[in-house]
C-alpha cells in the first residue's frame, strides 16, 4: 500500500516535471521567433524620493506580447527561461537598444531628464562583448553613461572573478549608476559590498512587506540601511504596496521607493505625460 502510493507519488511528481520542462522548452521556441518578430516592448516605472514623492528615475521592463495570446509569459517565468539559453543575450541586446532609443527620443523632445535602469543578468554580463555593445549602443544614441543605469543581483557579484569586477568598476567610474536588485533575498552579505563598485542597493520586496509588524524583518531592514548609508549607498526600497510600507521605509529613511503604491510600471508615452505635468 505505502510502496504503491509512494510510485503514484513519483509517477505523479515525474508527469508534473515533464510537463514543466516541455512548457520551458515551447516558451524558448516562442521567445526565438518574437525575437524576430519584435514582440517586445519596454514599461516604465517610476522611482521616488521618500521625503517629497519626486520622481527621481525609472526601471525599464521587458514585456512580451506574442501574436498567439496562449503563448504569454510573465518576465518571472520568461526570463529564467531565456537564461538557461543563449537567448538571453539577444533579448538583453534587444533592451539595451530599446531603453537606449526611447532615452534618446525623450532627450530630444526635452523630456525626461532622469536616468533609466535596465535589468542585467549574469549571463549577459559575463558575455565577452557585453561592454563594448553597451558603449557603443550608448554612443549610437548620444547617451551617455550617466543616461542609462544597470541593477544586477547579488550573486551576480559573488561569482564576479576580477575581470568583470575591473569592468564594472571602470563603468561606474564612467558615472554609470549600478545598483544591486533584488538585495536580501540572496545571501546578503554586508561585508561584500566594501569590495562592489556600486552606488545603490535596491531591497527585496519580500523585506518591506512584513516589516511593518514584523519585528525580525524590521530589524534587519533597520539594519541594512544603516550599514547601506555607512558605506555611501542609496537605499531603494521595491514593491511598496501601501501608504503605511511608504511611511515606514521613510521613517528608516531609505533614500526612493518603486512599488504600486506610488506607480506601476507604464509605457514610454504615459511616463512622459506623467513628468510632463507641473508637480
Ligand atoms: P525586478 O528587477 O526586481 O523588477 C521589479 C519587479 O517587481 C517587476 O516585475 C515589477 O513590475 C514588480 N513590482 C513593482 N512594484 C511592485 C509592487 O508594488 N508589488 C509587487 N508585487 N510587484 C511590484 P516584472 O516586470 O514582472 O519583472 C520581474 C523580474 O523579471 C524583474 O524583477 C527582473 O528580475 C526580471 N526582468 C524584467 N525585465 C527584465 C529585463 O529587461 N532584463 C532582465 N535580465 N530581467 C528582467
Ligand atoms: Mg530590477
Ligand atoms: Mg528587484
Ligand atoms: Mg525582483
Amino acid at each position: 500500500q505505502a510502496k504503491e502510493s509512494g510510485r503514484n507519488r513519483y509517477r505523479f511528481f515525474a508527469a508534473s516535471m515533464n510537463e514543466q520542462l516541455n512548457r520551458q522548452r515551447q516558451i524558448a521556441i516562442n521567445l526565438r521567433q518574437s525575437l524576430d518578430r519584435d514582440e517586445f516592448h519596454l514599461v516604465f516605472q517610476p522611482q521616488v524620493d521618500l521625503r517629497n514623492q519626486h520622481i527621481i528615475a525609472c526601471e525599464a521592463l521587458l514585456r512580451w506580447q506574442p501574436k498567439e495570446a496562449a503563448d504569454w509569459a510573465s518576465p518571472a517565468e520568461f526570463i529564467p527561461v531565456a537564461e538557461r539559453s543563449d537567448l538571453i543575450i539577444r533579448l538583453g541586446q534587444w533592451v539595451i537598444q530599446a531603453a537606449c532609443r526611447q532615452v534618446a527620443k525623450w532627450r530630444s523632445q526635452q523630456l525626461l531628464p532622469i536616468r533609466v535602469d535596465i535589468n542585467v543578468s549574469g549571463k549577459q554580463l559575463q558575455q565577452p562583448g557585453f561592454f563594448n555593445f553597451f558603449s557603443e549602443t550608448l554612443a549610437e544614441y548620444g547617451l551617455t553613461p550617466k543616461d542609462i543605469g544597470i541593477e544586477l543581483t547579488e550573486n551576480v557579484l559573488i561569482g564576479a572573478d576580477q575581470e568583470l569586477l575591473r569592468r564594472l568598476t571602470s563603468l561606474h567610474e564612467s558615472g554609470m549608476e549600478v545598483s544591486i536588485d533584488d538585495f536580501g533575498a540572496g545571501y546578503s552579505s554586508l561585508s561584500y559590498l566594501k569590495h562592489f563598485p556600486v552606488h545603490t542597493l535596491k531591497i527585496d520586496r519580500a523585506f518591506v512587506v512584513e516589516a511593518p509588524y514584523q519585528d525580525k524583518d524590521k530589524a534587519i531592514l533597520e539594519a541594512i540601511v544603516q550599514v547601506g548609508h555607512k558605506l555611501g549607498l542609496n537605499i531603494v526600497v521595491e514593491g511598496i504596496e501601501t501608504e503605511q510600507q511608504a511611511i515606514f521605509c521613510q521613517k528608516l529613511h531609505c533614500d526612493l521607493a518603486q512599488g504600486y503604491y506610488f506607480y506601476k510600471p507604464m509605457p514610454a508615452n504615459q511616463l512622459a505625460e506623467l513628468l510632463a505635468q507641473p508637480s
